[in-house]
């Protein structure tokens, strides 16, 4: 089975334009969507959603009022200044513990003299199995504040290899997400290849060259397209010179093409548009990843 991560270093490159392509192009690939952060694949494949899974990570200590007998101690060993206390007035004081600055470390449920304190998994998105006009898709969604993007994104990876394999299909084609972090690193661990989408700006260079590194790293295949090159030619020249003289693979240049974002309007992939001049560009790529 091969595995192609599309990933761009930095959020704004056009990557989910020719992630969005590729799959319309196989036709036959199942496709995940690691972006879990921001995931906007769904926006043009317009997915049927067929299952819905929470995805629970870490834990959130709860105090249970009706046990508490307001020691405070949970007050005075929270390091993340989680533990509120309320003046009761007439009444005792009460102690809450505010889920958001919560991190889940357990030093209250262990201090907690009457153990009140209740420790349940903590609820950080879903994900989902869908079926897309160019085949399943496997999304997610994080919740603001979720943590673990990395774990969830591993999640998706393992149940779109798990409906490849069940419906027989080759490929998988992987949304990555922006950045070097744990979720990059998650989207990239174990790839066939990694397919790098830049654009012709110093940011661009400066991201793309931070995910070659990590390419280079993990010994994974990696090879470099410039979106929107037409909009600086002379920096475009200056990243493929420096790919050129590194020995690294170039797959192609993307113009930039208003049809790009009526496209995206239409719920479509700008392969999916007629004569559009950016899906001329992305079916070369193409060609020359399949290679
Ligand atoms: S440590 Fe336990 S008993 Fe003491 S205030 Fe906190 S929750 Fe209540
Ligand atoms: S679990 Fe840790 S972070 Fe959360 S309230 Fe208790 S001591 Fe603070």
């Amino acid at each position: 089975m091969n595995e192609i991560v599309i990933i761009s270093g930095k959020g704004g490159t056009g990557k989910t334009s020719v992630v969005a392509s590729f799959a319309a192009l196989a036709g036959n690939a199942v496709l995940a969507d690691c972006d879990v952060d921001a995931a906007d694949l769904h926006l043009v494949l317009s997915p049927t959603v067929r299952q819905r899974e929470e995805f629970r990570c870490g834990h959130e200590a709860a105090i249970r009022q009706e046990d508490c007998i307001r020691c405070g101690a949970c007050l005075a060993r929270c390091r993340f200044e989680a533990v509120r206390k309320t003046d009761g007035g007439a009444d005792e004081a009460r102690f809450t513990i505010d889920s958001t600055d919560c991190e889940g470390c357990g030093v209250c449920v262990a201090l907690c003299p009457a153990k009140a304190i209740d420790f349940p998994e903590r609820l950080a998105g879903e994900w989902y199995v869908s079926e897309t006009r160019c085949g399943p898709m496997v999304h997610a969604r994080l919740n603001p504040g979720g943590e673990n993007s990395g774990k969830l994104v591993s999640k998706v990876r393992e149940t779109a290899r798990q409906i490849a394999a069940e419906r027989q299909r080759g490929l998988i084609l992987i949304d990555g997400p922006p950045g070097v972090g744990c979720p990059v690193i998650a989207s990239l661990a174990g790839v066939s290849m990694a397919l790098i989408v830049t654009e012709p700006t110093l940011s661009g260079a400066h991201d793309m060259w931070r995910v070659i590194e990590l390419t280079e790293h993990f010994h994974i295949p990696a090879a470099v397209c410039v979106n929107k090159w037409d909009l600086n030619p002379d920096m475009t020249e200056q990243i493929e010179t420096e790919m050129r003289e590194k020995r690294l693979r170039l797959v192609g240049r993307i113009r930039y093409d208003r049809a790009v974002t009526d496209a995206q309007i239409q719920g479509k992939a700008v392969v999916e548009i007629s004569g559009a001049h950016a899906g001329e560009d992305i079916r070369a790529v193409w060609e020359k990843v399949c290679e």
